[in-house]
This record gives C-alpha cells, structure tokens and sequence, in this order.
C-alpha cells in the first residue's frame, strides 16, 4: 500500500464524519502547499502532534484521522481555500520524512460496540439534551444529527466536534480509541462547563440586584470574557468586533446598507469562537466594510492637462483621446453626466488596456482591471450566494474594492471570449452592470446590497469586434484601433519604447543610441505582430545585455547600437514575411491575407493535369475559403467562351489550387478574386504580373464584394513590393486610412466586376 502523506495540525482537531474549512497563504503555509501539491486520491492522514514546540517523528501520536481533500479554491490576495472532510480514525505506522513532509501507512482500528456502550449512548444523549438547554451558546442544531444514529463512537466524536474546548483538551478524543473513555472524558467535560454556566447565572442573579445598568454591562461584558478564556475561546474577538464597529462609524454608506452590517456584526459577536459560521461572517463583514461605498475621487478638469498625459503615453490613437476630452468638456458645461462606455476593438499590443490605464491616470481615477475572456459562470461577474460553500462576490465587486474608489476606470479585458453553457450566460450578467438603467443599483449575490455603478467608467476590450455578444456590442461606443504600420511602429519605438526601457533599464539616452535601421530591422525581423509588445520585449532585452556589459566590461560605457549590434544581441533574425516571387509564373497570383500580426502576400497556386475534371484544394483551407474556390471554378466555366477556354481542359484534366504560408489562418471568401485570376492564368496559359497584388469577394455572377482589414492587407503588399492594388469598388472609402507614404507607393485600382479585372490582366 502507498504511504499517504501527513498533514501536521496544531490549532485544531478534525473527527471522523467532521468537515472543516482551511485557508492558508500560498507564499508563508510551505507544508499546506506541498501537500496539496502532492496529494494522491485525496487522501492525506491528519496528525495533531503530541508536542506541538518540537515536531519529529518521535512526537507523532499512535492514531491518527484518514481525511479526504474535498474542495480546494483560490480566494483573493494569493490564500488558498480548502474543505477537508474527515474519514476515519486510523492507527499510523512507518512514518518516514519525505523531504519537506512526511508518509506514513496507516490501518483501520475495529471498535466493537457491546450493552455497556449502549448504556453510554443513551446516557450520554441525555446529558446532551440537559447541556443543550443550559448552555445558551451551544444552540440545538447538534440535536437534529442524531437522529438514526447508534453506534457510541459516532456520538462521541459528533459531540466532541461541537464541545467548545481548548485545543489541547480536544486532542485526546481523536487518541482515544475505545468509545467508552472517550464517553466518560465527554461527561466530565460537559459536566465542567455546565457548573460554570450555572455560576454564570449566579453572579448574574445578584448582579442585577446590586448594579446599575451601566456598570451591570461593563461587568457582565469582562465576565463574558473570563468565562470564555477559561473555556478556551480567549480570541481576539472582541477586539475584532470593536476595531469593526469603528470602521462601520466611518463608513459613507446608505443607513439600510449600514443596518444590514450592524445586525451581521451582532451576529458575529453572538457567535461560539468555533461555531462553522464564524469565519463565513467574519469575511463578509470584511466585504461590507472594505468596499469604497459613495468613496469618490474628483476627475482633474484641466482638459489640457488631461491631453498631455494621453499624449505623453499613447503615439497616435486620436479617436479614443478625442472621445476622453470630449466626454470632459461636456462634463464641464453639464452637471451630472454618465460615463460612457468605451470598447476598444484591435489586435494585441496595439495599446487598449495600457490606454485605458492612461485614461484612468489623466482624469485623476482609480483603475481596476478584471479580464473575463474564457468564464462561461455569471456567478463569476454577480458573485456566489453566501449559502454557497467558498462563496466570494464576483469579479466587479472584486475590482471594485480593489480601486478603492466607487468611479474607478474599469477594464474589461477579453469581451470577445467568453463563453456560454449550462452555467449560464455571463454577457447577459454583464450587460446588468454596464446599462446605465440598472446599474445605479447593481447587486451582487454575495453582497446582497445595491452598490452603484453608475460613476464607474467602464472600458473594454476586445481583438474581434464580430464575436462581442451582440446584446452587449449594442451598449458600447467601439472604437477601433487597427494595427501600426512599420513606419508608426518606428516612431512609437523612438517616441514611447525606447525612453521608457531606457528608464526602466537605468541608462540614458547619452549611454545607449540607437539608430533608425536598427530599430527597423528589429520590426522587420524579430517582430510579427501588429502591435508593438514584442518589439518593446526586444527592446527591453537588448538593454538588459547592454546593462549586462557595462558592468562587466567597464570599458565600454556608450553603446551605439545598429543593425550588426542588433543581430550580436538578439541572436539571428526570426521572421520573415512571404517575398514576392522573382519571376511571373502561370497560374500564380498574389493575394492578400489579414491576420492578427497584421498583412501580408498570400500567393495563390493552381495546377492542372489529366483527369476527369476533380477539383482538389491543398493548403488546410477553411470552409469559406474551399466554398470560394468551387465559385470562382464555376465563374470560369461559365464565362470560359469570354475568356477564351476551351471546355475540353475542364473535362480531360484535374485541378488543383493550392494556398501556401503555413502561418496564415486561411478562411474568408476575400480571396475569391483572386482564386479566379489564378484559374484563367492557368488555363489561358497567360503570366500574371508578380507586382500586382488583388483582394475582392467574388459572386456566381461575377460581382467582386467588399472586404475587411484593407489598411493592413495594403501595408503587408507595400511591404512585398506591389505596385499594383486591386481592391473592391466598395472599399474606396477605406484607402483614406492609408498612411501617405504608403498610399503614394502603390496604384490602386477599383473594381465592381470581375470583368474589369480580367480586362486589367488578361487584356491590359
Ligand atoms: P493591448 O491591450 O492592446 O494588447 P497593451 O496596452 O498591453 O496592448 O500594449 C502593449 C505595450 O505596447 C504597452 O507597453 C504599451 O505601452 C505599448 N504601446 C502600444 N501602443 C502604443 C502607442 N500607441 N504608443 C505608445 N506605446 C504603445
């Protein structure tokens, strides 16, 4: 049999059929962490050391709890919740230390129960049933547990389980195997404690006669505390319940809001130190009086100031910038004003959520940022009930509290992914906090008091604005920000990157210099992406050596770093994008392809050979992309009189169109303008010029349709060399978001038809 692995416990004692509820601190609680780590099925053996000061394994008991790990969560500021329920109680053998902890085997004891532990069990029940009533703090909850039961043990540890004894007096009814000594133990425990009770009433008789009312609190508070540090409850309650109430004094909160944590802290105070709901309350109070109610920051209303900060952060994205200082100046000639809802929409790294947090900065605001890309639970944006065992309040509240503040700016990273199943639909509980209607009074299911949200300027993000649930894309202003240019690129470097891991690194722009091509060819090179965080990566590497040889070599002490410096540094070049072929070949044309690291060239083969008219497609293409191919095949056949086929090559031959450049994702019918050329090309026998480049949605009927990311499709062909740029008619309007240098480039022309283009190719 496998040893089980040992957890050591000094504070507390876990029973058979007894579940108690751990929360330890990642960083500090070593032995917590590793045997969670490390446990196999579940099971651990619970150990309450005979010595607490010194544990080896001479001060290991004979006996022992099997437990079982029933739940184990993660709870905010890096602790770690657990559920441990215990089995049984089982003698150990062999303990062995195990690096940081220890195994031990273990073998179940056999306890037979005869008449005389019969006469216990009833015995003992009705000394409970006398304890119950006298004890006021025991409540009868133990009562209803035992109906069905039979057997002394269980009742004894159900009973030792509920006694509020000091630890060390608890320890020996989990030792203690026969059920009648632990019986009689029990009896003289309950009997103890019921003398002190009947004391209690006795000074509280003549108390009341000779006292007044003032002093008669004072007395019996200091009394409370006396008795419960001799029946082992000397903890910090009181004090707690005190440093709480202060704090709810100061709170700014609605006086309903206020009552409601006054009566659960009423009910804390009344609570046994080891009653299961102490801690529950405990940690809900701490909610209610750590959240920042009606706890506003001024925004700076300096729109110039404002300005200068997203300038000073952010290269370029005017949209967003203009959309802040108008939101201010309206602000400014109104008096009450919602905030709105912003949802940046662009490719990773193009600067949203560092944006965002610029934004909070320049109004003066608390930021509190959550990502909810991949829940698919509401619970996790409207929290848990508190019935719920490991109950927390959802994300929002979480952010919330951490701000400090009630008009935070609150990112909403990841809108695009999440998902929906049976636990429900957490766009439609998002969609309660960001409609201005609701969420004045947003309602937390933890929490259960209305908390408003209506100050808090929400921003979200996103990298596809189509997968947005739609219902929520209805209440945001989408601002797009597209992917930079290598030219934009260069200038956020020299502008924003550079100066900012100069900072970081401890250099000056004295020491370390660095020159345009060299930061083009880390763009080029290093980089694919559309925005610039793997560029400002590389950036903060090559500084982290240069640091590196300055203090290894003192010689050296300015570094002026070009494109030789670049490769030393960085190692050999990673990436290259698709070249252009350097000869015109039939059947091959440049396409154009959108993807999340920006454009590119997408070459589009086809073939032919004898056969019996199949079409193969090669390439791993999509379901749009395969239905585009048959399209344009279909035009071509139907058209083939006007673009001079002969029908016997669709019969007698096979076709096959092949898409290359693995890393490309390849779906979407822009490609269908394209395919066709390719098809003609290769059936007419006739080159397509290589420094052409087209991109268009092609119908049966030959109309060429619009298409998306034209901006990055064009700067990926300016960056293969095209000098020709077929683009649907539809897209005219797009060219304007060009940069000139560009635009100037590159000859663009618009079509509606494809027979325009053949015309342009074939004819031209
Ligand atoms: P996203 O949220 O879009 O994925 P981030 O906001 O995390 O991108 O940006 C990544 C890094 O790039 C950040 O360090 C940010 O400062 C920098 N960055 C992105 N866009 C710009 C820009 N326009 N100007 C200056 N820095 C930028």
């Amino acid at each position: 049999m496998n040893k089980l692995l040992v957890l050591i416990i000094n504070d507390m004692v876990i029973f058979p059929n007894n579940e108690v509820r751990i929360e330890y601190d990642n960083n500090y609680d070593k032995q917590m962490v590793d045997i969670v780590d490390h446990i196999e099925d579940n099971l651990m053996l619970i150990v309450n050391p005979i010595d607490n000061s010194d544990i080896r394994l001479t001060s290991f008991p004979k006996y022992g709890i099997l437990g079982r790990l029933k739940l184990k969560m993660n709870v905010p500021n890096g602790k770690t919740r657990i559920v441990i329920e215990g089995l049984d109680r089982v003698s150990l053998s062999s303990i062995v230390e195990d690096g940081y902890y220890f195994r031990a085997n273990y073998s179940e004891i056999d306890i037979l129960e005869d008449d005389e532990c019969k006469n216990y069990f009833h015995i003992l029940v009705k000394e409970l049933e006398h304890y119950v009533t006298k004890i006021p703090t025991m409540g009868n909850a133990i009562m209803s547990q035992l109906s069905g039961m039979d057997s002394l043990s269980e009742l004894c540890d159900l009973i030792a389980s509920f006694l509020p004894l000091k630890y060390e007096d608890k320890k020996k009814y989990v030792t203690t195997i026969q059920p009648i000594e632990r019986a009689k133990y029990l009896l003289e425990d309950m009997n103890r404690e019921l003398k002190f009770a009947e004391l209690e009433q006795k000074i509280e008789r003549e108390v009341e006669k000779e006292l007044d009312k003032t002093q008669k609190e004072y007395f019996l508070r200091e009394k409370i505390k006396l008795m419960q540090k001799e029946i082992g409850d000397d903890n910090n309650k009181d004090t707690d319940v005190e440093r709480l109430n202060k704090k709810i004094s100061k709170l700014k909160c609605s006086s309903k809001v206020k009552e409601k944590i006054k009566r659960e802290l009423d009910r804390y105070d009344s609570l046994n130190s080891n009653s299961p709901e102490l801690g529950m309350i405990r940690e809900y109070l701490d909610w209610m009086v750590n959240l920042p109610w009606n706890h506003y920051t001024k925004d700076t209303d300096d729109l110039v100031k404002v300005k200068n900060i997203l300038d000073s952060s952010h290269y370029a994205l005017g949209e967003v910038k203009d959309r802040i200082l108008e939101y201010l100046a309206v602000k400014q000639n109104t008096n009450n004003l919602r905030s709105p809802i912003l949802c940046l929409v662009g490719p990773p790294g193009v600067g949203k959520t560092s944006l965002a947090l610029s934004i909070a900065k320049s109004l003066n605001r608390q930021a509190a940022k959550i990502s909810v890309g991949g829940i698919n639970d509401e619970a996790e944006i409207v929290g848990h009930r508190r019935t719920y065992i490991g109950a927390n309040p959802g994300r929002i509240i979480q952010g919330i509290r951490k701000a400090g503040t009630a008009n935070p700016v609150f990112i909403i990273d990841e809108i695009d992914k999440m998902t929906k199943d049976i636990k429900g639909d957490p766009a439609s509980s998002l969609l309660e906090v960001l409609d201005p209607e609701q969420n004045s009074k947003f309602s937390d299911h933890y929490i259960e008091e209305d908390f408003d949200l209506s100050n808090v300027m929400f921003i979200a993000t996103a990298n596809y604005v189509e997968q947005i649930p739609y219902e929520l894309r209805d209440r945001l202003e989408i601002i797009t920000i597209s992917s930079y240019t290598e030219y934009e690129k260069l200038d956020i470097a020299k502008r924003h990157l550079i100066p900012k891991q100069l900072d970081e690194h401890g250099l000056t722009s004295l020491q370390v210099q660095i020159d345009d091509d060299a930061i083009m060819s880390i763009i080029q090179n290093y980089t694919k992406e559309a925005g610039v965080r793997e560029l400002e990566r590389n950036i903060a590497t090559l500084f982290r050596k240069i640091v590196k040889n300055i203090l290894l070599n003192k010689d050296v002490l300015f570094y002026k770093i070009d494109t030789a410096l670049v490769e030393e540094l960085l190692g050999k070049k990673k990436y290259f994008y698709t070249e252009n072929d350097t000869v015109n070949e039939i059947g091959v044309v440049n396409g154009m392809a959108y993807t999340v690291f920006g454009g590119d060239i997408l070459p589009i083969e086809a073939t032919l050979f004898k056969g019996k008219g199949n079409l193969i497609l090669t390439g791993s293409l999509g379901e749009v992309m395969q239905e585009s191919c048959h399209i344009a095949l279909d035009y071509v056949k139907a058209n083939m009189d006007t673009f001079g086929i002969d029908a016997s090559l669709f019969e007698e031959n096979d076709i096959h169109i092949h898409v290359p450049e693995g890393a490309v994702n390849k779906d979407g019918p822009s490609a269908g303008g394209t395919i066709t050329t390719a098809l003609i090309s290769l059936l007419k026998k006739q080159f397509v010029d290589k420094n052409i480049a087209m991109t268009g949605e092609i119908t049966l009927r030959g109309r060429i349709l619009a298409i998306g990311g034209l901006k990055e499709k064009v700067i990926g062909a300016h960056r293969a060399n095209i000098k020709k740029v077929i683009i649907p008619f539809e897209n005219e309007k797009d060219l304007d978001e060009i940069p000139v240098e560009i635009r100037n480039d590159i000859e663009f022309i618009t079509v509606r038809n494809y027979s325009e283009i053949y015309h342009i190719i074939f004819e031209g």
